[in-house]
């Protein structure tokens, strides 16, 4: 039983941001299409608050694909050598059932959560849509500026975050990528005009306040992923219409949504619909230039699958990755 073993370099260098924000207008499409099927993923919350784990199947026809995302989350792990999300993808061939390819679950949790954004980006941000915030300067916040950088003509560059070493080795590593940033004391100042603001933060608390953003603005809100937690304050929400990777995790696990609703600020119809009915043309994203658009990323096991399933057959192709043989393919005696 070969399998492949791909690491987080080889998958950097086989999922490039532009085709995966195609596979991801794919998979999004089938999902919403009903062409796919996972469970809302299970999540452990280790002891001693260390952090969670969780297991995440899916399944989609096309491409023919099926796999699981098992990762564990430590927030604590911000701003040390270890990823603050860390894990495998395991991929499976379709025709026998057998585990073709194993790989890295951070870069592909990092490119793929970006590429949705810069999907959400693409069909909901304004054309003209230049200047940048971006809250928070870790993994995704990289991946970000990557993503919106692949959809607009992004002219100007602010972040923000909460700690400023964090902050400052954000800036020198962005400038020496040879994208200029501008590193900004605070969140209000790094979203006041702003056309596209992206949220990326382990913030469980609002970083983001409705009266601070411009009208015409787009949002992709990434970080918080349960009910008790979020990025936005209940007024950003309120006055922006909600498009959601898929409606049932949103329902589940996202606070933005949630603590809103719980208030009565906002009702039940106030998530529009999925990103994947806009994309097959089934839903209006944005109606007018004034508008507020926000994308809430909750991230989904199909993301997982079909960026892996990309991956492993360009790593076929090109023979890149490690093959190793587990045995267990049964033999005729
Ligand atoms: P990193 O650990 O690399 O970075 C975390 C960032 O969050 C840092 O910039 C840190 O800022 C900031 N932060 C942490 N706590 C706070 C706080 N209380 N207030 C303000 N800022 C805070 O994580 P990633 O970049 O990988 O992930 C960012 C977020 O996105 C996480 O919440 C993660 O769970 C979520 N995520 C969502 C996915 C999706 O599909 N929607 C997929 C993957 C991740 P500083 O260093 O300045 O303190």
């Amino acid at each position: 039983m070969p399998i492949r073993m791909l690491n987080g370099g080889q998958i950097d260098a086989l999922l490039p941001m532009s085709e995966c924000i195609d596979v991801m207008a794919e998979a999004m499409i089938a999902l919403s299409d009903g062409r796919a099927q996972l469970p809302l993923r299970t999540i452990l919350r280790l002891p001693k608050n260390r952090g969670a784990f969780g297991a995440m199947p899916a399944q989609l026809d096309q491409p023919d694909a099926f796999g699981l995302k098992a990762i564990s989350v430590y927030p604590g792990n911000e701003g040390s050598r270890w990823d603050s999300h860390q894990g495998v993808v395991l991929l499976f061939e379709p025709e026998h059932g057998t585990l073709a390819a194993i790989m890295d679950a951070s870069r592909i949790t990092a490119i793929r959560t970006a590429a949705m954004s810069g999907l959400a980006t693409r069909l909901l941000a304004r054309e003209d849509a230049g200047d940048l915030a971006i809250l928070g300067s870790g993994v995704q916040a990289r991946s970000h500026l990557d993503a919106m950088r692949s959809v607009r003509s992004i002219r100007r560059v602010r972040v923000w975050s909460r700690t400023p070493s964090s902050l400052e080795a954000f800036v020198v590593a962005s400038r020496a990528a040879g994208v200029d940033v501008e590193a900004m004391e605070s969140a209000q100042a790094a979203v006041a005009g702003a056309d596209i603001i992206c949220t990326v933060t382990g913030s469980k608390n609002p970083v983001l306040q409705g009266e601070w953003i411009a009208s015409g603005a787009h949002i992709n809100a990434v970080g918080a992923s349960l009910p008790e937690t979020r990025e936005l304050d209940s007024a950003a929400v309120k006055h922006a219409r909600l498009i959601v990777d898929r409606r049932e995790s949103a329902l589940a696990e996202a606070g933005d949504f949630l603590i809103p609703l719980s208030e009565g600020v906002i009702g039940d119809d106030h998530i529009l619909g999925e990103i994947g009915d806009v994309a097959a043309g089934k839903l209006t994203g944005r109606r007018a230039a004034e508008e507020i658009t926000l994308f809430k990323s909750l991230g989904l096991a199909i993301q997982d699958v079909a960026a892996a399933h990309w991956v492993h057959r360009k790593a076929a192709e090109q023979g890149v990755g490690q093959v190793v043989d587990l045995g267990g393919t049964r033999h005729a005696s």
